[in-house]
């Protein structure tokens, strides 16, 4: 097959995550070829996306014809049917996809997605999930999580690190965290150094394992 399309990506099922996937992508600048099989969804999507198209992904030759195999990633967005992303990505692993991405909805989907041929699979219920719990219970107003209990959080300051240089504060020797960057009120990020100064509403980026960032973001 001929790979000419290098920056163009495949998205397969236009539900809630698959549309804001395909929109995020398009506005990245890449080309968005999606495929539902239910017209509304096609008809709703027309007119944001570059190219949609209905058609049923479960089938090998259907994919084919539209031109699948021109692309090296493809995203099997569907969630709710187990069936049909399973299908979808088995489709796919026979056509030899290069990079198949699958959205799975718990781990033993996630299991069978892998085993029938994807590379990635994504799970983004568990992933939000876990990402809300850390926001409900300390001041975090986002995380990450990046495995190897390396996280990054960005945090509201506190008053008793207003006004002084980070280089007094030692957020490191007490927290065990590192503050990367800091955002002054009604300015931009910016990289945080030992001479950077706090002031009242500034937002901070720390990183540190998962226990430390969470008590740097709990202390009050
Ligand atoms: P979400 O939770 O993101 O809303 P859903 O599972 O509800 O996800 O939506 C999945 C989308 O995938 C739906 O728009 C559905 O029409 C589409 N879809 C399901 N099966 C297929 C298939 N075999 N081929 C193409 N699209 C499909």
């Amino acid at each position: 097959a001929r790979k000419s399309d290098e920056n163009g990506i495949v998205v397969i099922g236009l539900g809630r995550f698959g549309c804001r996937l395909a929109g995020a992508l398009t506005r990245l600048g890449h080309e968005v070829l999606a495929i539902d099989r239910d017209p509304e969804k096609v008809q709703r999507w027309s007119s944001e996306l570059d190219r949609v198209v209905q058609a049923d992904a479960t089938e090998e030759g259907v994919l084919r014809q539209l031109g699948v195999t021109d692309f090296r990633r493809v995203v099997v967005a569907i969630g709710a049917s187990i069936e049909a992303s399973v299908l979808t990505v088995l489709a796919l692993a026979e056509l030899d996809i290069p990079q198949i991405w699958a959205r799975a909805n718990s781990e033993k989907h996630a299991k069978i997605l892998s085993s029938v041929g994807a590379n990635h699979v994504i799970f983004p219920e568990a992933e939000i999930g876990e990402r809300v719990a850390h926001l409900i219970v300390s001041r975090m107003l986002d995380f990450m999580e990046f495995g190897d209990d390396f996280a990054i959080a960005k945090v509201p300051v506190i008053d008793g690190m207003i006004g002084k240089p980070l280089r007094d504060l030692a957020p490191g020797e007490r927290y065990g965290v590192m503050v990367v960057g800091a955002k002054l009120p009604g300015e931009r990020f910016r990289y945080a150094g030992p001479d950077t100064v706090l002031t009242e509403g500034s937002v901070l980026i720390v990183e540190g394992s998962i226990d430390q960032v969470q008590r740097f973001a709990s202390m009050a």
